[in-house]
């Protein structure tokens, strides 16, 4: 099933900071395939090393992936097996590995997941919110869409997934409060690194713990949904 050489496609998920959070089965994978299509090739060397993967890799990225994907595609199709990984977690999540799996599906070539890491679920399986029901909105619009986006989720009553980068953090906080309220958040800082840090609390909480200093790092936001209020019974 898993023996590489019939022209498989795998999505192999990478650690979203620790290293050891690669699993056994991604490293051999990694290894086996005869070429590592991945988002940044010289981060994605480091992970390589430490495994002592020797495979060869092609960048994959936005501004290439129109190029590259009929390449891929034409040595999947002719039996070989690939690999792609994205800087950090599963790729396809927020990054442009759909468009590779999408082609892949379309030319009818088996696309195998070997899952691991996701920032999205290890934020909010940590957040003490729902995790019954939630959903993903990945990166907001940065202008045009932007309210819009915001007030769709106005009434949405699943745990809301959202990803940040630092310089719009705060911004992103401060549209949250004021379209959908002051509620409650868990905010993801450096999820499995060294500084990981989880703020939870109101987002009005969020808003002054991370405007004490410099923002950095990588964040995921996770918030309430909406909460239908009860109806007094008169
Ligand atoms: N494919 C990845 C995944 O499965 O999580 C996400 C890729 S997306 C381009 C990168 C975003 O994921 C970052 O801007 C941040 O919002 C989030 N992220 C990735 N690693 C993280 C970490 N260690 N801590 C917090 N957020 C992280």
């Amino acid at each position: 099933m898993d023996t590489p050489g019939s022209g498989t496609l795998y999505i192999v998920s990478t650690p979203i900071g620790n290293l050891e959070d690669m699993t056994m089965r991604g490293v051999r994978i990694l290894g086996e395939v005869s070429l590592i299509a991945a988002e940044d090739t010289r981060h994605t060397a480091i992970l390589l090393k430490q495994y002592a993967i020797k495979t060869h890799m092609q960048a994959y990225h936005d501004h290439n992936k129109e190029k590259v994907t009929p390449l891929l595609i034409r040595r999947l199709s002719g039996g070989d097996s690939l690999a792609v990984v994205s800087d950090a977690g599963t790729p396809g999540i927020s990054d442009p590995a759909f468009y590779l799996v999408r082609e892949a599906v379309r030319h009818d070539i088996r696309v195998i997941p070997v899952p691991g890491p996701s920032a999205a679920l290890a934020c909010l399986v940590v957040s003490g919110l729902p995790t019954d029901r939630f959903v993903f909105e990945g990166f907001l619009p940065v202008k045009k869409g932007r309210r819009t986006r915001l007030e769709s989720l106005k009434e949405e009553q699943r745990t809301i997934i959202i990803y940040e980068s630092p310089h719009r953090i705060l911004r992103t906080l401060t549209d949250l409060r004021e379209i959908l309220g002051d509620r409650q958040v868990c905010v993801g800082r450096e999820i499995t690194k060294k500084f990981e840090e989880m703020i939870r609390g109101s987002l009005s909480w969020a808003i002054d713990c991370l405007s004490r200093d410099r923002v950095r790092g990588e964040f995921v936001i996770t918030l309430q949904g909406s909460v239908k209020e009860k109806r007094k019974t008169p």
